[in-house]
């Protein structure tokens, strides 16, 4: 099998990748638990602001946040870990549609891409 990827390029993106997996890991250390029987999955604490009513309502609408927050911020973690699942595997970077590689430029900007942009000639997502 011919690889799509400089050995250069496909390094700088797991360097990108683990960089990026990092950051959000530190982040959601803010304001969440791992749980210890799952990977990659967090539990959004509770906040503690106080007992009175005004500050009960602020921790609920605190929690919600950090709940949505959390949820959004999951998801880029499973899809960072399944870039770095493709590295690992030599699939990185391939357009799940078209089976060509994605443009090394859009990688930079986008590592955890799937498809080509639609207007970079793939022959099968939608304009
Ligand atoms: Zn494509």
């Amino acid at each position: 099998m011919t690889q799509a990827f400089s050995e250069s390029f496909l390094a700088e993106m797991k360097d990108n990748l683990l960089q990026r997996k990092k950051q959000l890991e530190d982040q959601l250390l803010t304001f969440a638990t791992p749980d210890p029987k799952q990977s990659s999955n967090y539990n959004a604490e509770f906040p503690r602001f106080g007992e009175e009513e005004d500050e009960n309502a602020s921790e609920v609408s605190a929690f919600e946040n950090n709940l949505t927050l959390e949820g959004t911020m999951e998801q880029s973690l499973e899809m960072i870990n399944r870039a770095l699942q493709k590295v690992e595997a030599g699939e990185f970077g391939l357009c799940e549609k078209c089976n060509q590689p994605i443009s090394q430029e859009r990688l930079r900007v986008f590592p955890t891409a799937t498809k080509c942009a639609a207007n970079q000639g793939c022959q099968k997502v939608a304009n």
